[in-house]
């Protein structure tokens, strides 16, 4: 660690920032020398600084190189999902043999014109970088394209990752296998939610009964419920995200429509507060899930 925490002066940090900005824009600009140079830089100036180390892997064309990192970017913030999916495939690729990655082999041997002796997978040549038209934004010209599935991508579409360009499309594709729930996930997860909603709402029923602390009790209930609800979620499906939240959320819901029924029984009679702290409930259960599953 050379220059972190309050070693490092904010014009530090205002330069650090400006040479992932001009790295970033070398990188696109398909210029890897002077991007390696400013990542590089970055990373000396900063050696906690998570974006220069990511910035730095996709730079450079050796893969176990990229490892090392993408490792260090990990060991600072150990969630970091770019950093996790790009290492997860740069492991693949070392795993099958490559020790450059595919998007950098290409530019390396029309460089030198000849295959690198340390080519270990043969590639059929490809022509230069001939002009082509993004296939998001098909008026705009472009010499990019996304490394998994080149097609043609612009500037703006490409999103610059370790392992080289990818197109909004592939992107998408390479989030974290956690967030990829299919409708079978998200059926388990609608239906424990609504399970434990409507075990739940027994349970707020019986404990709001309870003198004194009944109240209390049954109001941590929620919280809890929607906690609980979230971990066997996990253990059954091992996914998260948008869709599970929704899922369960639903779920949750319709199991908690009795109790709602309940309240609103509750109001006709005249307690106001029943319905009150039903709803305050019912919310605090649903929160608590779906904030869990982000
Ligand atoms: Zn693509
Ligand atoms: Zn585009």
């Amino acid at each position: 660690m050379q220059a972190t925490g309050e070693l490092m002066t904010e014009s530090t940090a205002a330069e650090v920032q400006q040479l992932i900005a001009e790295g970033r824009a070398a990188a696109l600009a398909g210029d890897t020398f002077t991007a390696r140079a400013r990542f590089r830089r970055a990373t000396e100036l900063d050696s906690g600084n998570v974006e220069a180390w990511i910035g730095l892997s996709s730079v450079v064309p050796i893969l176990a190189e990229k490892r090392d990192y993408l490792r260090r970017a990990l060991a600072i913030d150990p969630t970091n999902a770019e950093a996790m999916a790009s290492l997860a495939y740069v492991e693949k690729l070392l795993a099958e043999g490559l020790q450059i990655a595919p998007s950098h082999r290409r530019q390396e041997r029309q460089a030198s014109g000849d295959a690198s002796p340390l080519l270990s997978a043969p590639e059929p040549p490809k022509p230069a970088v001939e002009v082509a038209y993004c296939y998001v934004h098909p008026d705009r010209e472009t010499g990019l394209r996304c490394v998994q599935c080149s097609r043609p991508i612009c500037g703006s579409c490409a999103q610059m990752t370790p392992v080289g360009q990818l197109c909004p499309e592939c992107r998408k594709a390479r989030r974290p296998p956690h967030y990829q729930a299919d409708l079978s996930h998200m059926l388990i997860g609608g239906v424990t939610g609504f399970f434990a909603a409507l075990i739940g709402s027994v349970l707020v029923v019986v404990l709001g009964g309870v003198p004194f602390f009944g109240l209390f009790l049954a109001m941590l209930a929620g919280p809890l419920t929607g906690a609980l609800t979230t971990r066997i979620v996990e253990q059954l499906t091992r996914k998260r995200g948008r869709a599970m939240q929704a899922a369960v959320g639903i779920g949750l819901g319709l199991g908690a429509l009795p109790l709602i029924g309940f309240g609103v029984i509750a109001l006709l009679s005249g307690s106001f507060l029943s319905l009150l702290l039903i709803g305050l409930w019912v919310a605090l259960l649903i929160i608590t899930a779906v904030a869990r599953l982000r």
